[in-house]
Protein backbone atom coordinates (compact mmCIF):
# COMPACT_ATOMS: atom_id res chain seq x y z
CA UNK A 1 0.00 0.00 0.00
CA UNK A 2 1.27 3.38 -0.91
CA UNK A 3 0.56 7.10 0.52
CA UNK A 4 -0.55 9.52 -1.98
CA UNK A 5 -1.65 12.22 -0.18
CA UNK A 6 -2.60 12.93 3.56
CA UNK A 7 -6.01 11.36 3.23
CA UNK A 8 -6.13 9.26 -0.11
CA UNK A 9 -4.93 5.45 0.09
CA UNK A 10 -3.56 3.76 -3.13
CA UNK A 11 -3.93 -0.35 -3.20
CA UNK A 12 -2.75 -2.39 -5.85
CA UNK A 13 -4.53 -5.40 -7.15
CA UNK A 14 -5.48 -7.21 -10.91
CA UNK A 15 -7.89 -5.91 -12.95
CA UNK A 16 -10.39 -8.60 -13.57
CA UNK A 17 -13.18 -6.60 -15.29
CA UNK A 18 -12.67 -3.73 -16.82
CA UNK A 19 -13.79 -0.14 -15.75
CA UNK A 20 -13.95 2.73 -13.49
CA UNK A 21 -16.40 3.36 -10.46
CA UNK A 22 -16.65 5.76 -8.19
CA UNK A 23 -19.28 4.92 -4.60
CA UNK A 24 -19.26 4.44 -1.18
CA UNK A 25 -17.47 1.16 0.23
CA UNK A 26 -19.54 -1.62 1.23
CA UNK A 27 -17.75 -3.83 3.28
CA UNK A 28 -18.59 -7.95 3.30
CA UNK A 29 -16.78 -9.56 6.03
CA UNK A 30 -16.60 -13.22 6.65
CA UNK A 31 -18.60 -14.10 9.80
CA UNK A 32 -15.23 -15.61 11.29
CA UNK A 33 -13.57 -12.34 11.57
CA UNK A 34 -16.17 -10.90 14.47
CA UNK A 35 -14.33 -10.77 17.57
CA UNK A 36 -16.52 -10.63 20.60
CA UNK A 37 -17.14 -7.43 22.59
CA UNK A 38 -19.10 -6.40 25.03
CA UNK A 39 -20.91 -3.11 25.63
CA UNK A 40 -22.82 -1.58 28.35
CA UNK A 41 -25.10 0.62 26.44
CA UNK A 42 -27.82 -2.07 26.10
CA UNK A 43 -30.42 0.44 24.70
CA UNK A 44 -28.52 1.26 22.33
CA UNK A 45 -27.27 -1.81 21.54
CA UNK A 46 -30.88 -3.37 21.12
CA UNK A 47 -31.87 -0.32 18.77
CA UNK A 48 -29.18 -0.87 16.38
CA UNK A 49 -30.40 -4.25 16.26
CA UNK A 50 -33.68 -3.42 15.59
CA UNK A 51 -33.02 -0.74 12.96
CA UNK A 52 -30.20 -2.84 10.84
CA UNK A 53 -33.68 -5.02 10.36
CA UNK A 54 -35.69 -2.29 9.65
CA UNK A 55 -33.05 -1.39 6.94
CA UNK A 56 -32.68 -4.80 5.83
CA UNK A 57 -36.57 -5.42 5.48
CA UNK A 58 -36.36 -1.66 3.69
CA UNK A 59 -33.59 -2.92 1.31
CA UNK A 60 -35.38 -6.32 0.78
CA UNK A 61 -38.60 -4.67 -0.18
CA UNK A 62 -36.87 -2.03 -2.64
CA UNK A 63 -34.99 -4.85 -4.10
CA UNK A 64 -38.50 -7.13 -4.22
CA UNK A 65 -39.96 -4.24 -6.43
CA UNK A 66 -37.27 -3.86 -9.17
CA UNK A 67 -36.53 -5.62 -12.11
CA UNK A 68 -34.79 -8.72 -10.98
CA UNK A 69 -34.67 -12.16 -12.04
CA UNK A 70 -37.17 -14.86 -10.80
CA UNK A 71 -34.54 -17.16 -9.29
CA UNK A 72 -33.00 -13.98 -7.07
CA UNK A 73 -37.18 -12.84 -6.18
CA UNK A 74 -37.26 -16.40 -4.29
CA UNK A 75 -34.11 -16.06 -2.79
CA UNK A 76 -34.48 -12.65 -1.51
CA UNK A 77 -38.62 -13.81 -0.04
CA UNK A 78 -36.78 -16.34 1.81
CA UNK A 79 -34.30 -13.71 3.23
CA UNK A 80 -37.50 -11.75 4.47
CA UNK A 81 -39.15 -14.13 6.23
CA UNK A 82 -36.00 -15.37 8.37
CA UNK A 83 -35.60 -11.79 9.57
CA UNK A 84 -39.20 -12.40 11.35
CA UNK A 85 -37.98 -15.74 12.83
CA UNK A 86 -39.11 -14.68 16.54
CA UNK A 87 -36.26 -17.77 17.92
CA UNK A 88 -34.17 -16.23 16.52
CA UNK A 89 -34.62 -12.22 17.18
CA UNK A 90 -35.17 -13.44 20.97
CA UNK A 91 -31.93 -15.08 21.38
CA UNK A 92 -29.65 -11.72 20.10
CA UNK A 93 -31.90 -9.37 22.50
CA UNK A 94 -31.15 -12.03 25.13
CA UNK A 95 -27.35 -12.38 24.04
CA UNK A 96 -27.37 -7.93 23.82
CA UNK A 97 -29.32 -8.01 27.70
CA UNK A 98 -26.27 -10.10 28.91
CA UNK A 99 -23.36 -7.36 27.90
CA UNK A 100 -22.32 -7.67 24.63
CA UNK A 101 -22.73 -5.53 21.20
CA UNK A 102 -25.40 -5.94 18.64
CA UNK A 103 -22.70 -7.46 16.32
CA UNK A 104 -21.21 -9.95 18.67
CA UNK A 105 -25.32 -10.86 19.69
CA UNK A 106 -26.02 -11.47 15.95
CA UNK A 107 -22.69 -13.47 15.52
CA UNK A 108 -23.26 -15.39 18.71
CA UNK A 109 -27.01 -16.41 17.57
CA UNK A 110 -25.85 -17.34 14.15
CA UNK A 111 -23.28 -19.54 16.14
CA UNK A 112 -25.20 -21.18 18.17
CA UNK A 113 -28.04 -22.43 15.53
CA UNK A 114 -25.02 -23.46 13.45
CA UNK A 115 -23.73 -25.94 16.31
CA UNK A 116 -27.32 -26.96 16.81
CA UNK A 117 -28.27 -27.80 13.10
CA UNK A 118 -25.03 -28.76 11.99
CA UNK A 119 -25.49 -31.93 14.23
CA UNK A 120 -28.89 -32.63 12.43
CA UNK A 121 -28.92 -34.78 9.45
CA UNK A 122 -32.19 -33.05 7.68
CA UNK A 123 -31.57 -31.77 4.40
CA UNK A 124 -34.41 -29.25 4.89
CA UNK A 125 -32.93 -28.26 8.22
CA UNK A 126 -29.29 -28.28 7.05
CA UNK A 127 -31.10 -25.84 4.08
CA UNK A 128 -31.77 -23.23 6.80
CA UNK A 129 -28.89 -22.91 8.41
CA UNK A 130 -26.92 -21.57 5.44
CA UNK A 131 -30.03 -19.20 5.13
CA UNK A 132 -29.90 -18.58 9.01
CA UNK A 133 -25.54 -17.46 7.72
CA UNK A 134 -26.31 -15.25 5.18
CA UNK A 135 -28.51 -13.68 6.62
CA UNK A 136 -26.47 -12.87 9.70
CA UNK A 137 -24.03 -11.82 7.25
CA UNK A 138 -26.30 -8.76 5.82
CA UNK A 139 -27.16 -7.74 9.18
CA UNK A 140 -23.76 -7.47 10.06
CA UNK A 141 -22.96 -5.58 6.85
CA UNK A 142 -25.54 -2.86 7.57
CA UNK A 143 -24.84 -2.76 11.87
CA UNK A 144 -21.06 -2.02 10.23
CA UNK A 145 -22.71 0.76 8.08
CA UNK A 146 -24.52 1.95 10.91
CA UNK A 147 -21.34 2.15 13.21
CA UNK A 148 -18.92 3.78 10.55
CA UNK A 149 -20.83 7.29 11.64
CA UNK A 150 -21.26 7.66 7.78
CA UNK A 151 -24.98 8.33 8.44
CA UNK A 152 -25.46 5.14 5.81
CA UNK A 153 -29.35 4.67 7.17
CA UNK A 154 -30.62 5.16 4.16
CA UNK A 155 -29.76 2.31 1.38
CA UNK A 156 -26.81 4.02 -0.29
CA UNK A 157 -27.73 4.50 -3.99
CA UNK A 158 -24.47 2.96 -5.27
CA UNK A 159 -21.60 0.76 -3.50
CA UNK A 160 -18.40 -0.26 -4.21
CA UNK A 161 -18.15 -4.32 -2.87
CA UNK A 162 -15.75 -4.82 -0.83
CA UNK A 163 -14.47 -8.46 0.29
CA UNK A 164 -11.97 -11.60 1.33
CA UNK A 165 -13.81 -13.30 -1.52
CA UNK A 166 -17.20 -13.39 -3.28
CA UNK A 167 -19.68 -16.46 -4.16
CA UNK A 168 -21.52 -15.90 -7.49
CA UNK A 169 -24.93 -16.72 -5.51
CA UNK A 170 -23.50 -14.09 -2.65
CA UNK A 171 -23.14 -11.28 -5.71
CA UNK A 172 -26.79 -12.39 -6.97
CA UNK A 173 -28.27 -11.88 -3.85
CA UNK A 174 -27.77 -7.87 -4.12
CA UNK A 175 -29.62 -5.40 -6.61
CA UNK A 176 -26.79 -5.73 -9.39
CA UNK A 177 -27.92 -2.33 -11.13
CA UNK A 178 -26.54 -0.60 -7.03
CA UNK A 179 -23.14 -2.59 -7.19
CA UNK A 180 -21.02 -0.14 -9.24
CA UNK A 181 -17.45 -2.45 -8.52
CA UNK A 182 -16.32 -4.78 -6.52
CA UNK A 183 -12.94 -4.94 -4.69
CA UNK A 184 -11.51 -8.27 -3.53
CA UNK A 185 -8.55 -9.96 -1.63
CA UNK A 186 -8.60 -12.88 -3.55
CA UNK A 187 -10.37 -13.26 -7.13
CA UNK A 188 -9.24 -14.59 -10.67
CA UNK A 189 -10.03 -13.71 -14.28
CA UNK A 190 -12.24 -16.86 -14.48
CA UNK A 191 -14.22 -17.06 -10.94
CA UNK A 192 -17.42 -17.56 -11.88
CA UNK A 193 -18.13 -14.44 -9.70
CA UNK A 194 -16.03 -12.50 -12.50
CA UNK A 195 -17.74 -14.33 -15.00
CA UNK A 196 -21.19 -12.78 -13.53
CA UNK A 197 -19.64 -9.08 -12.50
CA UNK A 198 -18.65 -8.90 -16.34
CA UNK A 199 -21.81 -10.45 -17.86
CA UNK A 200 -23.17 -6.94 -15.92
CA UNK A 201 -20.51 -4.94 -16.70
CA UNK A 202 -19.33 -3.95 -13.62
CA UNK A 203 -15.49 -3.51 -12.84
CA UNK A 204 -13.93 -5.72 -10.48
CA UNK A 205 -10.76 -5.83 -8.84
CA UNK A 206 -8.94 -8.79 -6.90
CA UNK A 207 -5.56 -9.54 -5.16
CA UNK A 208 -5.55 -6.99 -3.16
CA UNK A 209 -3.89 -8.12 0.53
CA UNK A 210 -5.61 -7.18 3.27
CA UNK A 211 -8.30 -4.77 1.53
CA UNK A 212 -11.22 -6.10 4.58
CA UNK A 213 -8.84 -4.86 7.22
CA UNK A 214 -7.92 -1.40 5.29
CA UNK A 215 -11.41 0.02 4.51
CA UNK A 216 -14.35 0.98 6.08
CA UNK A 217 -18.37 0.40 4.40
CA UNK A 218 -19.03 4.14 3.60
CA UNK A 219 -15.33 5.36 2.68
CA UNK A 220 -15.08 6.98 -0.65
CA UNK A 221 -13.35 4.76 -2.72
CA UNK A 222 -12.48 4.89 -6.69
CA UNK A 223 -12.00 1.85 -8.34
CA UNK A 224 -9.49 2.04 -11.63
CA UNK A 225 -10.19 -1.20 -13.14
CA UNK A 226 -7.75 -0.07 -16.02
CA UNK A 227 -4.52 0.14 -14.23
CA UNK A 228 -5.64 -2.69 -11.39
CA UNK A 229 -6.20 0.28 -8.61
CA UNK A 230 -7.95 0.89 -5.69
CA UNK A 231 -8.35 5.00 -3.92
CA UNK A 232 -9.73 5.15 -0.74
CA UNK A 233 -10.50 9.14 -0.23
CA UNK A 234 -9.59 9.66 -3.61
CA UNK A 235 -7.63 13.15 -3.83
CA UNK A 236 -8.61 16.09 -6.64
CA UNK A 237 -6.09 14.31 -9.31
CA UNK A 238 -7.91 11.12 -9.23
CA UNK A 239 -11.09 12.08 -9.74
CA UNK A 240 -10.18 14.56 -12.35
CA UNK A 241 -8.53 11.38 -13.94
CA UNK A 242 -11.93 9.01 -13.54
CA UNK A 243 -13.32 12.10 -15.45
CA UNK A 244 -11.08 12.04 -18.33
CA UNK A 245 -11.37 8.07 -18.31
CA UNK A 246 -15.21 8.07 -18.38
CA UNK A 247 -15.47 10.86 -21.81
CA UNK A 248 -12.71 8.43 -23.22
CA UNK A 249 -15.16 5.46 -23.00
CA UNK A 250 -17.75 7.19 -23.84
CA UNK A 251 -16.63 8.30 -26.90
CA UNK A 252 -15.02 4.50 -27.69
CA UNK A 253 -18.76 3.71 -26.65
CA UNK A 254 -20.29 5.93 -29.59
CA UNK A 255 -17.81 4.47 -31.94
CA UNK A 256 -18.72 0.84 -30.91
CA UNK A 257 -22.31 1.81 -31.50
CA UNK A 258 -22.01 2.73 -34.79
CA UNK A 259 -21.20 -0.68 -35.64
CA UNK A 260 -24.10 -2.21 -33.92
CA UNK A 261 -25.91 -3.23 -37.09
CA UNK A 262 -23.22 -4.06 -39.59
CA UNK A 263 -22.37 -7.90 -40.36
CA UNK A 264 -19.61 -9.06 -38.19
CA UNK A 265 -16.97 -10.05 -41.29
CA UNK A 266 -13.43 -9.01 -41.57
CA UNK A 267 -11.41 -6.67 -44.40
CA UNK A 268 -11.03 -10.09 -46.35
CA UNK A 269 -15.20 -11.06 -46.22
CA UNK A 270 -14.91 -13.49 -43.47
CA UNK A 271 -18.00 -13.49 -41.63
CA UNK A 272 -18.14 -14.53 -37.66
CA UNK A 273 -20.60 -15.71 -36.09
CA UNK A 274 -20.97 -13.62 -32.24
CA UNK A 275 -23.02 -15.15 -29.84
CA UNK A 276 -23.62 -13.96 -25.74
CA UNK A 277 -23.41 -16.18 -22.59
CA UNK A 278 -26.24 -16.22 -20.35
CA UNK A 279 -27.03 -17.57 -16.93
CA UNK A 280 -30.18 -16.18 -16.03
CA UNK A 281 -33.20 -14.88 -18.00
CA UNK A 282 -32.17 -11.54 -16.73
CA UNK A 283 -34.50 -8.93 -18.81
CA UNK A 284 -32.53 -5.84 -18.15
CA UNK A 285 -29.50 -7.56 -19.35
CA UNK A 286 -31.00 -8.63 -22.64
CA UNK A 287 -32.56 -5.68 -23.45
CA UNK A 288 -29.72 -3.91 -23.08
CA UNK A 289 -27.57 -6.38 -25.55
CA UNK A 290 -26.24 -5.62 -29.08
CA UNK A 291 -27.50 -7.47 -31.82
CA UNK A 292 -26.21 -11.73 -31.57
CA UNK A 293 -26.35 -14.51 -33.35
CA UNK A 294 -27.67 -16.95 -31.17
CA UNK A 295 -27.13 -17.57 -27.40
CA UNK A 296 -23.94 -19.88 -27.56
CA UNK A 297 -23.71 -20.84 -24.08
CA UNK A 298 -26.63 -20.62 -21.43
CA UNK A 299 -25.05 -21.64 -18.56
CA UNK A 300 -28.37 -23.85 -16.44
CA UNK A 301 -26.59 -24.17 -13.12
CA UNK A 302 -26.90 -20.58 -12.28
CA UNK A 303 -30.51 -20.51 -11.77
CA UNK A 304 -30.23 -23.77 -9.60
CA UNK A 305 -27.73 -22.05 -7.54
CA UNK A 306 -30.06 -19.33 -6.63
CA UNK A 307 -33.20 -21.82 -5.45
CA UNK A 308 -33.43 -22.65 -2.65
CA UNK A 309 -34.22 -26.32 -3.30
CA UNK A 310 -34.30 -28.30 -6.56
CA UNK A 311 -36.59 -26.64 -9.43
CA UNK A 312 -38.77 -29.38 -10.35
CA UNK A 313 -39.69 -29.77 -13.97
CA UNK A 314 -42.30 -27.18 -14.68
CA UNK A 315 -39.85 -24.35 -12.54
CA UNK A 316 -37.62 -25.10 -15.03
CA UNK A 317 -39.46 -25.01 -18.23
CA UNK A 318 -40.81 -21.88 -16.86
CA UNK A 319 -36.81 -20.58 -17.05
CA UNK A 320 -36.11 -21.78 -20.30
CA UNK A 321 -39.29 -20.63 -22.03
CA UNK A 322 -38.01 -17.33 -20.70
CA UNK A 323 -34.42 -17.61 -22.35
CA UNK A 324 -36.13 -18.95 -25.69
CA UNK A 325 -38.46 -15.87 -25.35
CA UNK A 326 -35.71 -13.89 -25.35
CA UNK A 327 -33.49 -15.28 -28.04
CA UNK A 328 -36.21 -14.40 -30.33
CA UNK A 329 -35.93 -17.15 -32.36
CA UNK A 330 -32.00 -17.52 -32.32
CA UNK A 331 -30.63 -20.80 -31.53
CA UNK A 332 -29.53 -21.22 -27.50
CA UNK A 333 -27.22 -23.38 -26.31
CA UNK A 334 -28.66 -24.69 -23.34
CA UNK A 335 -25.68 -26.46 -21.30
CA UNK A 336 -27.13 -28.89 -18.82
CA UNK A 337 -26.23 -28.61 -15.08
CA UNK A 338 -22.72 -27.88 -14.18
CA UNK A 339 -22.47 -27.51 -10.72
CA UNK A 340 -19.40 -28.30 -8.13
CA UNK A 341 -15.82 -26.82 -7.78
CA UNK A 342 -16.96 -22.76 -6.98
CA UNK A 343 -20.88 -23.74 -8.11
CA UNK A 344 -22.40 -25.04 -4.98
CA UNK A 345 -26.23 -26.11 -4.69
CA UNK A 346 -26.62 -25.60 -1.11
CA UNK A 347 -29.74 -28.21 -1.15
CA UNK A 348 -27.55 -31.16 -3.14
CA UNK A 349 -25.49 -32.84 -0.05
CA UNK A 350 -21.58 -32.48 -1.65
CA UNK A 351 -18.85 -34.53 0.70
CA UNK A 352 -15.94 -32.52 0.73
CA UNK A 353 -13.25 -33.15 -1.89
CA UNK A 354 -9.51 -32.39 -1.71
CA UNK A 355 -9.57 -31.24 -5.02
CA UNK A 356 -13.34 -29.44 -5.82
CA UNK A 357 -12.64 -28.55 -9.48
CA UNK A 358 -11.28 -31.69 -10.69
CA UNK A 359 -13.79 -33.46 -8.21
CA UNK A 360 -17.61 -34.99 -9.06
CA UNK A 361 -19.14 -32.46 -10.60
CA UNK A 362 -21.07 -31.31 -13.88
CA UNK A 363 -21.63 -34.67 -15.96
CA UNK A 364 -19.74 -36.63 -13.57
CA UNK A 365 -22.44 -36.12 -11.27
CA UNK A 366 -25.37 -35.89 -14.02
CA UNK A 367 -24.61 -39.41 -14.80
CA UNK A 368 -24.72 -40.63 -10.94
CA UNK A 369 -27.97 -38.86 -10.56
CA UNK A 370 -29.58 -39.58 -13.79
CA UNK A 371 -33.28 -38.44 -12.28
CA UNK A 372 -31.73 -34.87 -11.96
CA UNK A 373 -30.33 -34.95 -15.46
CA UNK A 374 -33.68 -36.85 -17.10
CA UNK A 375 -35.63 -33.77 -15.68
CA UNK A 376 -33.29 -31.27 -16.75
CA UNK A 377 -34.11 -32.76 -20.10
CA UNK A 378 -37.45 -33.53 -19.72
CA UNK A 379 -38.01 -29.87 -18.73
CA UNK A 380 -35.84 -28.56 -22.31
CA UNK A 381 -37.96 -30.76 -24.53
CA UNK A 382 -40.96 -29.14 -22.86
CA UNK A 383 -39.80 -25.47 -23.52
CA UNK A 384 -38.63 -25.80 -27.10
CA UNK A 385 -42.27 -26.98 -27.64
CA UNK A 386 -41.27 -28.03 -31.13
CA UNK A 387 -38.89 -25.61 -32.38
CA UNK A 388 -34.76 -26.90 -32.64
CA UNK A 389 -33.42 -28.05 -29.29
CA UNK A 390 -29.60 -27.39 -29.03
CA UNK A 391 -28.19 -29.24 -25.85
CA UNK A 392 -24.78 -29.49 -24.67
CA UNK A 393 -22.70 -31.23 -21.84
CA UNK A 394 -20.46 -29.64 -19.90
CA UNK A 395 -16.58 -31.50 -18.42
CA UNK A 396 -16.85 -34.24 -21.52
CA UNK A 397 -13.80 -36.32 -20.52
CA UNK A 398 -14.11 -39.05 -22.74
CA UNK A 399 -16.66 -40.18 -25.38
CA UNK A 400 -18.18 -42.39 -23.36
CA UNK A 401 -19.66 -39.89 -20.89
CA UNK A 402 -20.68 -37.82 -24.02
CA UNK A 403 -22.65 -40.77 -25.58
CA UNK A 404 -24.17 -42.01 -22.47
CA UNK A 405 -25.64 -38.38 -22.09
CA UNK A 406 -26.90 -38.17 -25.75
CA UNK A 407 -28.43 -41.63 -24.54
CA UNK A 408 -30.33 -40.51 -21.77
CA UNK A 409 -31.83 -37.40 -23.88
CA UNK A 410 -32.71 -39.78 -26.19
CA UNK A 411 -34.65 -42.01 -23.79
CA UNK A 412 -36.55 -38.89 -22.58
CA UNK A 413 -37.32 -37.85 -26.46
CA UNK A 414 -38.70 -41.47 -26.27
CA UNK A 415 -40.45 -41.14 -23.19
CA UNK A 416 -42.14 -37.66 -24.51
CA UNK A 417 -43.31 -39.15 -27.70
CA UNK A 418 -44.72 -41.87 -25.32
CA UNK A 419 -46.82 -39.34 -23.73
CA UNK A 420 -48.04 -37.79 -27.26
CA UNK A 421 -45.69 -34.31 -26.19
CA UNK A 422 -44.47 -32.43 -28.95
CA UNK A 423 -41.28 -33.11 -30.23
CA UNK A 424 -38.34 -30.98 -31.08
CA UNK A 425 -38.07 -30.04 -34.72
CA UNK A 426 -34.63 -30.58 -35.00
CA UNK A 427 -32.09 -32.22 -32.05
CA UNK A 428 -28.68 -30.92 -31.49
CA UNK A 429 -26.42 -32.28 -28.90
CA UNK A 430 -23.16 -31.09 -28.60
CA UNK A 431 -20.05 -30.94 -26.40
CA UNK A 432 -18.01 -29.25 -24.10
CA UNK A 433 -14.25 -29.07 -25.15
CA UNK A 434 -12.41 -28.13 -21.57
CA UNK A 435 -10.59 -31.29 -20.47
CA UNK A 436 -7.35 -32.07 -22.81
CA UNK A 437 -7.79 -35.50 -22.57
CA UNK A 438 -10.71 -35.01 -25.34
CA UNK A 439 -8.28 -32.99 -27.59
CA UNK A 440 -6.12 -36.31 -28.39
CA UNK A 441 -8.44 -38.57 -29.76
CA UNK A 442 -10.76 -36.13 -31.48
CA UNK A 443 -10.48 -37.16 -34.87
CA UNK A 444 -11.27 -40.63 -34.14
CA UNK A 445 -14.81 -39.76 -32.36
CA UNK A 446 -14.77 -36.21 -33.83
CA UNK A 447 -18.41 -37.37 -35.82
CA UNK A 448 -20.21 -38.02 -32.59
CA UNK A 449 -20.95 -34.13 -31.92
CA UNK A 450 -23.52 -31.74 -33.98
CA UNK A 451 -20.85 -28.95 -32.54
CA UNK A 452 -18.38 -28.19 -30.18
CA UNK A 453 -17.95 -25.00 -27.89
CA UNK A 454 -14.31 -24.84 -26.73
CA UNK A 455 -14.32 -23.62 -22.67
CA UNK A 456 -11.25 -22.01 -22.59
CA UNK A 457 -11.83 -21.06 -18.70
CA UNK A 458 -11.37 -24.65 -17.86
CA UNK A 459 -9.12 -26.34 -20.33
CA UNK A 460 -6.69 -23.55 -19.57
CA UNK A 461 -6.96 -24.65 -15.73
CA UNK A 462 -6.23 -28.29 -16.64
CA UNK A 463 -3.72 -27.50 -19.34
CA UNK A 464 -1.39 -25.48 -17.00
CA UNK A 465 -2.56 -27.50 -13.67
CA UNK A 466 -3.27 -24.08 -12.53
CA UNK A 467 -6.84 -23.65 -9.81
CA UNK A 468 -8.92 -20.63 -12.31
CA UNK A 469 -9.93 -19.96 -8.70
CA UNK A 470 -6.62 -19.54 -6.71
CA UNK A 471 -5.01 -15.98 -7.25
CA UNK A 472 -1.91 -17.09 -6.84
CA UNK A 473 -1.50 -19.40 -10.13
CA UNK A 474 -4.41 -18.31 -12.23
CA UNK A 475 -2.41 -15.60 -14.03
CA UNK A 476 0.72 -17.16 -13.72
CA UNK A 477 0.18 -18.15 -17.72
CA UNK A 478 -0.75 -16.67 -20.75
CA UNK A 479 -4.15 -17.74 -22.54
CA UNK A 480 -2.08 -16.76 -25.58
CA UNK A 481 0.48 -19.19 -24.96
CA UNK A 482 2.07 -20.86 -27.86
CA UNK A 483 1.45 -24.43 -26.91
CA UNK A 484 -2.44 -23.30 -25.43
CA UNK A 485 -3.00 -21.83 -28.90
CA UNK A 486 -1.69 -25.29 -30.31
CA UNK A 487 -3.83 -27.03 -29.03
CA UNK A 488 -6.73 -24.52 -30.14
CA UNK A 489 -5.60 -24.40 -33.72
CA UNK A 490 -5.86 -28.40 -33.55
CA UNK A 491 -8.59 -28.35 -31.69
CA UNK A 492 -10.54 -26.10 -34.79
CA UNK A 493 -8.73 -28.04 -37.98
CA UNK A 494 -10.18 -31.38 -36.86
CA UNK A 495 -13.67 -29.87 -36.42
CA UNK A 496 -13.20 -28.24 -39.27
CA UNK A 497 -11.89 -30.77 -41.35
CA UNK A 498 -14.84 -33.23 -39.85
CA UNK A 499 -17.65 -30.02 -40.79
CA UNK A 500 -18.06 -30.26 -37.28
CA UNK A 501 -19.39 -26.76 -35.96
CA UNK A 502 -16.97 -25.02 -33.13
CA UNK A 503 -17.07 -22.59 -31.59
CA UNK A 504 -15.21 -20.60 -28.34
CA UNK A 505 -17.23 -20.04 -25.08
CA UNK A 506 -14.97 -19.15 -22.52
CA UNK A 507 -14.01 -16.10 -21.27
CA UNK A 508 -11.27 -15.78 -23.65
CA UNK A 509 -13.54 -14.83 -26.74
CA UNK A 510 -14.61 -12.04 -25.13
CA UNK A 511 -11.45 -10.62 -24.85
CA UNK A 512 -9.98 -8.38 -28.16
CA UNK A 513 -6.90 -9.53 -28.24
CA UNK A 514 -7.52 -12.94 -27.37
CA UNK A 515 -10.56 -12.77 -30.06
CA UNK A 516 -8.28 -11.59 -32.61
CA UNK A 517 -6.21 -14.56 -31.81
CA UNK A 518 -9.08 -17.42 -32.30
CA UNK A 519 -9.98 -15.54 -35.60
CA UNK A 520 -5.94 -15.73 -36.58
CA UNK A 521 -6.66 -19.75 -35.79
CA UNK A 522 -9.30 -20.10 -37.97
CA UNK A 523 -12.13 -20.01 -35.35
CA UNK A 524 -15.47 -18.51 -36.74
CA UNK A 525 -18.02 -18.20 -34.09
CA UNK A 526 -17.29 -16.79 -30.64
CA UNK A 527 -20.06 -17.09 -27.40
CA UNK A 528 -18.87 -14.30 -24.86
CA UNK A 529 -20.26 -12.17 -22.61
CA UNK A 530 -22.53 -9.23 -23.65
CA UNK A 531 -20.97 -6.26 -22.85
CA UNK A 532 -17.83 -7.46 -24.74
CA UNK A 533 -19.91 -8.22 -27.96
CA UNK A 534 -19.57 -4.61 -29.66
CA UNK A 535 -15.44 -4.20 -28.56
CA UNK A 536 -15.14 -7.44 -30.47
CA UNK A 537 -17.01 -6.83 -33.01
CA UNK A 538 -15.38 -3.37 -33.80
CA UNK A 539 -11.81 -4.62 -33.31
CA UNK A 540 -12.69 -7.59 -36.16
CA UNK A 541 -14.20 -5.18 -38.67
CA UNK A 542 -10.62 -3.76 -39.10
CA UNK A 543 -8.65 -7.11 -39.69
CA UNK A 544 -7.77 -8.90 -42.71
CA UNK A 545 -8.32 -12.57 -41.47
CA UNK A 546 -6.55 -14.32 -43.85
CA UNK A 547 -3.61 -11.81 -43.20
CA UNK A 548 -3.75 -12.08 -39.47
CA UNK A 549 -3.90 -16.49 -39.98
CA UNK A 550 -0.28 -15.99 -42.15
CA UNK A 551 1.18 -13.78 -39.14
CA UNK A 552 0.19 -16.51 -36.10
CA UNK A 553 0.76 -19.51 -38.29
CA UNK A 554 4.48 -17.88 -38.29
CA UNK A 555 4.06 -17.25 -35.00
CA UNK A 556 3.26 -20.48 -33.88
CA UNK A 557 6.94 -22.08 -35.01
CA UNK A 558 8.86 -19.74 -33.52
CA UNK A 559 10.09 -20.59 -29.39
CA UNK A 560 8.07 -17.41 -28.15
CA UNK A 561 6.52 -18.55 -24.91
CA UNK A 562 3.42 -16.19 -25.59
CA UNK A 563 2.51 -14.11 -28.75
CA UNK A 564 0.77 -11.21 -26.93
CA UNK A 565 3.77 -8.83 -27.58
CA UNK A 566 3.24 -9.83 -31.09
CA UNK A 567 -0.13 -9.97 -31.63
CA UNK A 568 -0.29 -6.44 -29.93
CA UNK A 569 2.32 -4.43 -32.21
CA UNK A 570 0.16 -5.80 -35.35
CA UNK A 571 -3.04 -5.23 -34.09
CA UNK A 572 -1.38 -1.30 -33.39
CA UNK A 573 0.65 -1.14 -36.67
CA UNK A 574 -3.06 -1.95 -38.35
CA UNK A 575 -4.83 0.20 -36.08
CA UNK A 576 -7.16 -1.91 -34.53
CA UNK A 577 -8.75 -1.31 -31.10
CA UNK A 578 -7.94 -3.69 -28.73
C1 LIG B 1 -15.32 -22.70 -19.64
O1 LIG B 1 -14.89 -23.51 -18.84
O2 LIG B 1 -14.60 -22.09 -20.46
C2 LIG B 1 -16.76 -22.37 -19.68
C3 LIG B 1 -17.27 -21.62 -20.63
O3 LIG B 1 -17.55 -22.84 -18.68
P1 LIG B 1 -17.54 -22.31 -17.17
O4 LIG B 1 -16.80 -21.01 -17.15
O5 LIG B 1 -18.95 -22.15 -16.77
O6 LIG B 1 -16.84 -23.41 -16.45
MG1 LIG C 1 -16.17 -24.90 -17.80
Amino acid sequence: MEKVSLSCQKFDGIAFVEGFAKAQALVLRPLEQYTPQRSNHQDQERTRFLDACSILKEELDLTLTGKIADEQKALLETSKMLLLDRGWNRQIIQIIDQGYTAETAVHQATHQIVERIGKIEDVYLRERLSDFKDLAVRILHILERLKSGKKLKVIPKQVILVAQSLGPAELLDYDLSKIKGIALAEGSQTMHVTIVARAYGIPLLGGIENICQQVQSGDLLILDGQNGRLYQNPSDEVIDELHRYQASEHKRLLQENKNKDNLAQTLDGQVIELGINLGLADDLLVANAPPFDKVGLYRTELPFMLAKELPNCSEQVRTYQKVLAHAKGRPVIFRTLDVGSDKVLPYVHHQPEENPAMGWRSTRMTLDRRALLRTQLRALIRAVDGKPLWVMFPMIADIGEFLASKRTLELELKSAEKRGETLPSEVHVGSMLEIPSLIFGLKNFVHYFDFISVGTNDLMQFMFAADRGNINVSSRYDTLNVSFLMALDYIQKTCRQAHVPCSVCGEMAGRTLEAMALISLGYTSLSMNPHSLLRVKTALLGVNQEELQNYMERLLKTEHLSVRTQLMAYLRDHEVLF
